[in-house]
């Protein structure tokens, strides 16, 4: 049967595949597409009766969610290693924010916001479009603005919540200022995909950073930890995932109250309870392969230690991609806006990231999971999953489809069709 075009873009969500980064309201238009809390919860695309099939081939193309790339081949500069897992760097370092507050407000140890600082006090960029905590959703995050540090301040931590900073990315443009990109390494994706059909973003957007991410939180486990923390969902006003620390408390804030869990009662004790949406546990790059510099924890085996809490100043890990990223790095440790404590290789990433190495090895059969499954399936680019899925046993590489063919067969990837 011929799908109609609002169909086409909900079966991305239905599908599981939406991200929920806000880009298709800003290329198809809001009188098409608004991006907005639906009722499974996620930010989910509201899709008009008018819209066409070339504006949904458009959001085909542009969703991050179906079409996952790399750092753009043109960006990749003589000198870059490539690293079959971590992809294109130039240089990876441990480092953390000169300037103390920027190193403690920060999710691990203020990297992205201090070098946000620093190309706006050093005039490189006119703002820095990231998220904050949103205004009226206490676990989402919105897009951000910042034209002054105090800005970029309110931005610090990680939202481990449904977060849409490229809702309005056609309006940031039409300011017609230069301005770094800081967004989940989706996001970035979807920015490169962008970039495709409006010349502006490559002019305009002069520095592309992002933290390496593992995925998010659905918005029910949100709902189930706030339970179990003794906090009914509805009275929660704010809520910061970490930061303050490394990782900082878990600060939930109702009228009444303030709770402090700790980042293990939030995501648990170990990778295997880490709950998160179908798209996030396919995804094909957590590592941020589409940016200038992505930015990790460096956590052995991702996860800190409870005992660590109190103490830890934090470090991140930086890996610098491009040119532009590498020179950034430097310039920023030159004037001491970062400060580096040592240079690191694709090996160190690997023991702070375990999960980062099994989803890129099992996103490619997955992928043809989801094909015998008759599915959509995420069309990525530059990302290496099928070389890296021929480096695995064959009967692991069975097992992942079968396994990813078994949990849509079971309902365990579907999601409702869009709706408020
Ligand atoms: C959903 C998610 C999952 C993550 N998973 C991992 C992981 O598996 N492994 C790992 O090493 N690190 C992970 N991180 C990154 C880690 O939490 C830190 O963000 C990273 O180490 C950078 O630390 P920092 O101190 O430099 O960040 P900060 O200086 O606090 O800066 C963070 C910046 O990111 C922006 N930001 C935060 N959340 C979002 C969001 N949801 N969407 C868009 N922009 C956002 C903020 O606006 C801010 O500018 C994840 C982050 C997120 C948001």
């Amino acid at each position: 049967m011929k799908l109609t075009a609002k169909q086409r873009v909900e079966q991305i969500v239905e599908h599981g595949l939406c991200t929920g980064c806000g880009l298709c309201q800003a290329a198809a238009g809001a009188h098409l597409i608004q991006v907005k809390k639906g009722s499974s919860g996620y930010l989910v695309p509201i899709v008009s009766d008018a819209i066409d099939h070339a504006t949904a081939d458009l959001v085909d193309r542009v969703c991050p969610g179906v079409h996952p790339v790399g750092l753009p081949d043109n960006l990749i500069a003589t000198d870059t290693k490539l690293d079959n897992v971590w992809g294109p760097w130039q240089r990876m370092v441990h480092t953390w924010a000169g300037d103390d507050h920027q190193r403690h407000v920060g999710a691990t140890a203020g990297v992205l916001t201090a070098l946000a600082c620093y190309l706006l006090t050093t005039k490189q960029v006119d703002f820095i479009l990231h998220a904050k905590a949103h205004a009226t959703e206490p676990s989402f995050g919105e897009m951000h603005i910042s034209t002054t540090t105090e800005q970029v301040l309110q931005g610090s931590g990680s939202r481990y919540g449904p977060t849409a900073p490229l809702i309005a990315i056609d309006k940031v443009l039409d300011r017609n200022q230069k301005f770094a990109f800081i967004g989940k390494p989706c996001d970035l994706a979807g920015l490169r995909n962008y970039a495709q059909e409006d010349k502006r973003v490559n002019d305009l957007v002069r520095f592309w950073l992002t933290p390496v991410c593992g995925g998010y939180m659905p918005p029910d486990s949100i709902k189930a930890f706030y339970r179990r923390m003794g906090v009914e969902p509805d009275q929660v006003t704010d809520l910061r995932y970490r930061g303050h620390g490394c990782p900082g408390p878990t600060r939930i804030t109702t009228a009444a109250k303030v709770v402090d869990a700790h980042y293990l009662d939030f995501w648990g004790e170990d990778e295997s309870m880490w709950d998160m949406p179908f798209r996030c546990k396919v995804c094909p790059d957590g590592i941020g392969e589409a940016s200038d510099i992505a930015v990790a924890d460096t956590w052995i085996l991702g996860s800190p230690k409870r005992e660590d809490t109190d103490t830890d100043l934090g470090t991140n890990a930086a890996i610098a991609r491009t040119t532009a990223g590498a020179q950034l790095l430097a310039e920023a440790a030159a004037a001491g806006a970062l400060v580096f404590d040592r240079d690191i290789t694709p090996d160190h990433m690997s023991t702070y990231q375990p999960h980062q190495l099994t989803k890129k090895y099992a996103a490619w059969p997955r992928y043809q999971g989801l094909q015998d499954a008759g599915r959509l399936t995420p069309q990525t680019e530059r990302l290496r999953i099928k070389q890296l899925a021929a480096e695995m046993p064959d009967a692991v590489n069975a097992q992942q489809r079968q396994g990813t063919l078994d949990r849509v067969k079971a309902g365990k990837t579907d999601q409702p069709t869009p709706t408020e």
